[in-house]
């Protein structure tokens, strides 16, 4: 991939008028088999029409593709799974770029800029998100249109919003299949952020290729709250709103935050992860920010590094699809739910020891 791509020959179906269809509300699961359902049936469309639809770069039928992901309904789960297997040769093509920060650093205004960027320079951009607290506020943040609302027009960019609902394991599935139906849409960046608190940074740094880590000026403070193990997952931190007095501040952070990171082991084999400033507000430090993430992945290629992490995510999917799939098949099995509740409380009440109800359990469950 070169910095200067030339304007891809690719033009959506629907952009004749220069914007993108909409951000697409994502499924609610807590109606999952209400409008969600109704959605994909009304459409009824064959796998061979999601798949052409997507590799012509229909962003109708690519959110209705993502729309069929999300669904936690069995009989859309067959439809998706050959979905994808039909695009899956067309897939893998594209910079996966993470970013997470706390909220308020200014996320949602960076991507706005350098997606924003990334389209003037021909590519094209999805932007999606991870919000496992979504299943508690049954919303999402990206769903609130006046966030990007510059990039959401543009018609090189595709903007979807979190997943809502489900478990932390069902949104890194979602999220994963999606950024392979955008893939196979044509689209080379994508843009995955971290809404929300918690396991979020780890999941998105087990689906993407670079891991961007945003920050605010006052470093002292900051990094006494920032956990070390958040910046140990970064190739890169940007200390954003490096603009009017704050600049200097920006600068001091920056040389504090290279300090700390000279001791940290790296977050890639063969890359050192380093500090830089930006202003996302003011589009100050996207084009070197790209040029950054631009030798990373050089570098990477070249290493075998890339493949290789690429390759143990996609193993590592496959262990946590299995661990997800174990545990909601346990906990919903009948016998187990009869049963837990009884022992649970003979282990409270000192009368069964953990181990022992847990082995009950287990053979119950393989019973
Ligand atoms: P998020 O919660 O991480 O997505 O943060 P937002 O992008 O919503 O930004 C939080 C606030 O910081 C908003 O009021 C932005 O306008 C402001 N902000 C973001 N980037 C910059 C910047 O580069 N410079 C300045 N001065 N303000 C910024």
């Amino acid at each position: 991939m070169t910095d200067n791509k030339k304007k891809p020959e690719w033009v959506p179906e629907n952009a004749s008028n220069g914007f993108t269809t909409e951000i697409v509300k994502g499924i609610d699961q807590n109606n999952a088999s209400g409008s969600a359902r109704k959605f994909v049936k009304k459409k009824g469309r064959t796998t061979e029409e999601y798949a052409q639809g997507i590799r012509n770069g229909n962003r109708t039928i690519l959110a209705q593709a993502i729309t069929l992901v999300e669904s936690n309904a069995k009989r859309h789960e067959e439809q998706a799974q050959a979905v994808i297997n039909e695009i899956l040769p067309y897939t893998g093509n594209s910079i996966r770029i993470g970013i997470t920060g706390v909220p308020g650093a200014g996320k949602s205004t960076f991507i706005e800029s350098f997606g924003s960027y990334l389209c003037e320079q021909g590519h094209r951009v999805a932007v999606l998100a991870v919000d496992p607290s979504s299943s508690v506020t049954g919303g999402s943040i990206l769903g609130d249109k006046t966030r990007m609302e510059t990039l959401a027009r543009n018609k090189n960019a595709f903007i979807r919003p979190s997943p809502s609902g489900g478990t932390l394991g069902g949104v890194n599935r979602k999220t994963r299949e999606t950024i392979l139906l955008c893939e196979a849409a044509g689209f080379d960046v994508i843009l995955v952020e971290t809404i929300g608190v918690g396991q979020s940074e780890v999941v998105v740094r087990s689906m993407v290729d670079f891991f961007l880590l945003l920050v605010l000026t006052g470093a002292g403070d900051e990094l006494q709250g920032m956990k070390k193990g958040v910046m140990e997952l970064a190739d890169a931190i940007l200390i954003n709103k490096a603009d009017g007095d704050n600049r200097q501040r920006a600068k001091i952070a920056r040389a504090e935050y290279n300090r700390i990171l000279h001791y940290l082991q790296p977050a890639t084999k063969g890359w050192s992860s380093k500090a830089y400033t930006a202003s996302a507000l003011y589009h100050e430090g996207m084009e070197e920010m790209w040029k950054i993430i631009l030798r990373f992945v050089e570098t990477t290629k070249e290493s075998g590094a890339f493949t290789e992490r690429r390759n143990a995510q996609t193993k590592d999917w496959i262990h946590a699809m299995i661990k997800d799939y174990l545990e909601t098949s346990f906990f919903s099995h009948p016998s187990i739910k009869t049963k837990l509740p009884t022992l649970e409380n003979k282990v409270v009440q000192g009368e069964l020891n953990v181990t022992t109800a847990v082995k009950e359990l287990i053979n119950l469950f393989e019973a």
